[in-house]
């Protein structure tokens, strides 16, 4: 498919809003595909080139964008940036400018060179020479790279039409995605090549966090090639995760009456794999992480005794004088790419293993938690620096209390509570009640603090005149976009305030990100990238805010009172990964129970 009848469909995409109809020309649009272009467009629609354990995102800087725009149409940086200050979207700025008063350069080029392809600038690159050439550009680095990288979009723009450019800019500034979230196009992937097997692609999806792997796969061998991908080491395993509660009585009713309850540590989750190929580390964003943590490594390759496997732990930062665990900022200090045996000696670590997954050559995601955590203490030699999370298994009220005091008093969060029920497997990427997180926070009615993404800003008064005094901040609603639920404007020390600034400074967007509700205006708009965790008195129904709108009172949605900010930007949670607007909705419900 020449890419610029992809560019048409996605024109299509974009004017419509709902996600059913989204889907449903998704699907047809792989079914236009060729078998061999189905894998390479999922990652396209999702601005990437790879999964991203292969570090596939694009994601090239705005500048750079800008600079291969203007080069590519004959306008001047001034008037490209001009245009995106007033249109806000770089496929806008790159259509519009390639269509008008620029033909000069056009003519230019299309007289004087042909490109590297020879081909006419108005016959355009298939989808499958599109993506080559992107993942030559992703591929790119080191020294230089920047301006190979810039003449290398500047080649592949001058190249298209004014459609396809539009497309381009928005898959390279991984704005593709409005609307288009991971689970948008593999629901259009099932529609289109599985229809009644909807549960095996996610699970194969979920197993491998590779969309253009299911995708072929389901492209080349339907259903039941997508039921024969198999849990490997060396790929992560989308993370199983926790419904939270805040009474140990609901946790055990829920669980049928017993349960295990571990630490719950304050500190950055690990999935550990080890394969022929090494031993890699990915984070909870599914990233590859393995250089962060080299000691992590190490620890794993000689106190877990096999060939091959794939544990899930959560690392924690170590008092180097008493041993204690320190809280997890601390472990901030160890995500550098640079300095890191120095890092290392500074803040030591201490690997606290909660799951295994799989061990030389057997899956262990179906098989039960009592069973996995068995073979994983079997495995374990325990030490300094490894160990298995503290755990008890009761059905006893006063046990699970008292395990949890001790939790705190040791530095933790609080507890995890884990299903023994031999129906339940590993749940990869699913929330559910197998696991409930249990943390108390003496300062605030709400039983747990809430991660929510940084949308805009708002200018400051008084003593913060001059800077950003507060943000507005939002919870995906599971399907792209991004419902606001408060303004936050306490809990900053001056410092804080400043760092968040510079922090934000590229993610600043010329008008509201279009993923974006909000009946608010603020001051500077941002894209949704940076998660904060708040602490807030209550949830109420708010018509300023558009989180869950109409779900409780019609007109209405659900906001955050008194919000705080806890000092923790969480950076390992990607922000459709942040506190749902399904989540407060049951947040809300429960309030609403123990009133
Ligand atoms: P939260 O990030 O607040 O949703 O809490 C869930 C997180 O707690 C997990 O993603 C892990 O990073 C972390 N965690 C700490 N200890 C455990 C444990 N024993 N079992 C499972 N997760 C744990």
């Amino acid at each position: 498919m020449q890419f610029e009848e992809l560019s048409r469909l996605l024109e299509e995409i974009d004017k419509l809003s709902g996600r059913t109809d989204i889907i449903s020309l998704l699907s047809s649009l792989f079914l236009k595909l060729g078998k061999e272009e189905v894998g390479p467009a999922s990652y396209l629609l999702l601005g990437k080139v790879a999964p991203d354990f292969e570090h596939g995102e694009l994601g090239l800087g705005e500048k750079l964008i800008l600079r291969a725009i203007s080069r590519a149409s004959g306008a001047t940086y001034e008037l490209t940036r001009q245009r995106y200050s007033t249109l806000g979207d770089l496929g806008l700025v790159a259509a519009e400018l390639a269509t008008r008063g620029t033909t000069i350069s056009l003519l230019e080029y299309t007289r004087e060179g042909r490109g590297e392809h020879g081909k006419d600038a108005r016959s355009g690159l298939t989808v499958i020479e599109i993506y080559h050439a992107l993942k030559k550009i992703a591929a790119t680095s080191g020294e230089g790279s920047q301006e190979t990288k810039l003449s290398m979009l500047t080649e592949l723009l001058s190249n298209s039409s004014p459609l396809a450019r539009k497309y381009i800019a928005r898959i390279v500034s991984g704005d593709i995605r409005l609307g288009l979230a991971e689970l948008t196009v593999l629901a259009s992937l099932s529609k289109a090549f599985a229809p009644d097997d909807k549960e095996a692609v996610e699970r194969a999806f979920n197993i491998t966090c590779d969309i253009g792997l299911v995708a072929s796969t389901l492209a080349n061998q339907s259903a039941q090639g997508v039921r024969r991908i198999k849990v490997q080491p060396g790929r992560p395993l989308k993370p199983m995760l926790a419904e939270r509660s805040s009474s140990i009585d609901e946790i055990l009713r829920r669980m049928g009456g017993r349960a295990a309850f571990e630490y719950k540590y304050d500190g950055e989750r690990v999935q550990i794999h080890k394969s022929r190929e090494g031993t890699k580390i990915f984070s909870r964003r599914t990233e590859d992480i393995t250089g962060h943590f080299p000691d992590v490594v190490k620890a794993a390759n000689t106190k877990l005794s096999a060939q091959e496997f794939i544990v899930e732990g959560e690392v924690v930062a170590i008092d180097q004088e008493s041993g204690r665990m320190l809280p997890f900022q601390e472990l901030m200090h160890r995500r550098r790419k640079h300095g890191v045996e120095e890092a290392m000696s500074r803040y030591p670590t201490r690997v606290e293993l909660f799951d295994l997954l799989f061990v030389d050559g057997r899956d262990f995601t179906k098989e039960p938690y009592p069973k996995r955590r068995n073979r994983l203490v079997q495995l374990l030699s325990p030490s300094e620096d490894m160990a298995a999370a503290e755990q008890i298994v009761t059905d006893d009220h006063d046990r699970a209390e008292a395990f949890f005091e001790s939790a705190l008093e040791d530095g933790c969060e609080g507890v995890m509570a884990k299903t023994l029920s031999n129906k339940v497997g590993y749940e990869a990427g699913s929330r559910g009640w197998a696991w409930i997180k249990y943390k108390r926070d003496y300062k605030s009615s709400l039983a747990d603090t809430i991660d929510l993404v940084i949308v805009g800003g708002f200018h400051g008064r008084g003593k913060r005149a001059g800077k950003i005094g507060g943000y507005l901040l939002a919870a995906p609603n599971g399907q792209g976009r991004y419902e606001t639920a408060c303004k936050v404007a306490t809990g900053f020390s001056d410092e804080a305030l400043v760092e968040m600034e510079d922090k934000l400074r590229s993610y600043v967007t010329p008008s509201r990100h279009p993923s974006v509700d909000s009946r608010l205006e603020a001051d500077v708009w941002y894209r949704p990238a940076i998660v904060m965790e708040i602490l807030g008195a209550e949830l109420t129904i708010s018509p300023v805010h558009t989180a869950a709108l109409d779900e409780i009172r019609k007109g209405s949605g659900l906001a955050v009172r008194f919000p705080r900010y806890t000092g923790r930007l969480r950076t390992d949670k990607s922000p459709d990964e942040a506190t749902s607007t399904q989540e407060l909705l049951e947040m809300y419900r429960s309030q609403l129970k123990k009133l």
